[in-house]
């Protein structure tokens, strides 16, 4: 067993570089993908869920009210590519790179980009849209949280201290 997964706490790794969020408010490496949620260039109500599957490289991209994205026919749309940009500058390439899989890559998010897209993958349904949209707007709410220094009820699962054998 790795460390994380005898501890009770996960680690937050600190962001590789920082990054602005206009772009790309939302970016994770969960549940075998990388996921997130990108900003319309031309909407500020709409916004882009798009993920890419780790190993297979399958890909889905549609709005935040399921209308499938016009550009994710055939191949990756703009908001994968932003989304594969800024997972780079928050985990670093080495680790999307190992996360997704992609082997050979001379690692920086083009080559990753490239080397996906080579695979000619194919498209997923848009099921995981759902659940990464439901991610991110729990991810807002923890944002929206007023800074405290007293316990928040919901965060009491995380042990106020560390609890190491
Ligand atoms: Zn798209």
């Amino acid at each position: 067993m790795s460390d994380w997964e005898s501890a009770s706490t996960a680690r937050v790794l600190p962001p590789a570089r920082p990054r602005k969020l206009a772009k790309v408010p939302f970016v994770e490496l969960a549940d075998g993908r990388l996921q997130g949620v990108v900003s319309s260039g031309s909407d500020i109500e709409r916004v882009y869920v798009s993920s890419v599957a780790a190993g297979s490289y399958e890909f889905a991209c549609s709005t935040n009210n399921n209308r499938p994205c016009g550009g994710a026919r055939g191949s990756f749309c703009n908001h994968i590519h932003a989304l594969i940009t800024e997972a780079v500058l928050q985990y670093g390439a080495e680790r999307v790179a190992r996360y997704l899989r992609v082997e050979g890559a001379d690692v920086d998010a083009q080559s990753i980009h490239s080397v996906m897209t080579g695979t000619r993958p194919s498209q997923a349904d848009s099921a995981a849209a759902a659940q990464v949209f439901s991610r991110f707007l729990r991810h807002l709410a923890y944002v929206e949280l007023p800074p405290t220094t007293a316990p928040v009820p919901e965060l009491q699962w995380f042990p106020p201290t560390r609890a190491v054998v």
